[in-house]
């Protein structure tokens, strides 16, 4: 194999490396085979999608998406009962139990972004897995004024979980899979319904997700991030039709255009005429 073909595995690679480490670590230090499980699943799903991606495979990133989404909402969500959803989040956080949800908040939704910014958004999140089957994959581009409604959804979930708190309530774990559940169904329906109204799959993700709350702050300051070789580029446009998230991926300045809402899709990259992305 020539050298260029191996320089596109080093990505894989390390971030198998990085996930295996986080999953031995955890692992013998919390004494639970669980972690090792979860993270080296996460990591080798991750890992294959960006071989696939290197071998130009056109569905890459949605195969990471299935397996990891599926994953965290079928086994983790439904099977074990573990609430990802940000109502479980604070319920882990009020109970200081650095736990599962915690863990799973810190890695990919708070400071994780300060490395892979909203990589979760593109690759993980079950909600976009099943938004991105819709059929508005290229928005019309028209944003809406409506994006406080997610600072509405955070405060509601954070207010939710304080009130059982206060009140007491007796079956808190029962209150929290119930919580997934219906959070989970009233996602879908929104999602879904704002998708078709917008004729945009990732309305939701634009105006309405609390998750956004701590991803765009953060994602600010990502690492990874699609940058434009201006010497290479001709201004053709392309790169902004087919965002899903209207970024103006041509500016490179942390400020650009909508660049908290990068989701690292990569559609730009692979539509660019010019290999300057
Ligand atoms: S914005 Fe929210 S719903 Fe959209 S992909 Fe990110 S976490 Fe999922
Ligand atoms: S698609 Fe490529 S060449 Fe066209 S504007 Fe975007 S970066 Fe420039
Ligand atoms: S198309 Fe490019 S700029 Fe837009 S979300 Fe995907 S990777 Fe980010």
């Amino acid at each position: 194999m020539k050298r260029n073909n191996l320089k596109k595995y080093i990505l894989p690679a390390i971030m198998l490396t990085v996930f295996e480490t986080v999953a031995i670590t955890l692992w013998l230090t919390k004494h639970t085979i669980f972690y090792l499980f979860n993270f080296s699943y996460i990591g080798i799903s991750i890992a294959l999608g960006l071989v696939l991606f290197a071998q130009n495979y056109p569905h890459a990133r949605r195969v990471v998406q299935l397996l990891v989404g599926l994953y965290m909402l079928l086994y983790l969500g439904l099977i074990c009962n573990e609430n990802m959803q940000i109502e479980g989040f604070w319920y882990y956080l009020f109970t200081g139990v650095f736990e599962a949800a915690t863990i799973h908040y810190a890695v990919a939704k708070i400071f994780g972004p300060l490395i892979f910014g909203r990589g979760w958004c593109g690759y993980a999140c079950w909600t976009a897995m099943v938004l991105d089957f819709l059929p508005y994959q290229t928005p019309d581009h028209r944003r809406r004024k409506i994006g406080w409604i997610r600072y509405v959804t955070f405060i509601v979930s954070l207010v939710f979980v304080a009130a059982l708190f206060a009140a007491n309530a007796a079956n808190m774990e029962e209150i929290m899979f119930w919580a997934f559940i219906a959070g989970n169904a009233l996602y879908y329906v929104a999602g879904i319904t704002l998708a078709i109204a917008y004729k945009d799959n990732r309305a939701f993700c634009k105006y309405i997700c609390p998750i956004t709350v701590f991803l765009k702050p953060m994602s600010y300051f990502a690492l990874f991030r699609v940058q434009c070789d201006k010497s290479k580029c001709v201004s053709c446009g392309k790169c902004k039709t087919v965002c899903p998230m209207d970024v103006d991926v041509t500016d490179n300045s942390r400020k650009r255009k909508n660049g908290t809402e990068c989701i690292l899709c990569m559609e730009c990259v692979r539509s660019c005429p010019k290999d300057a992305l």
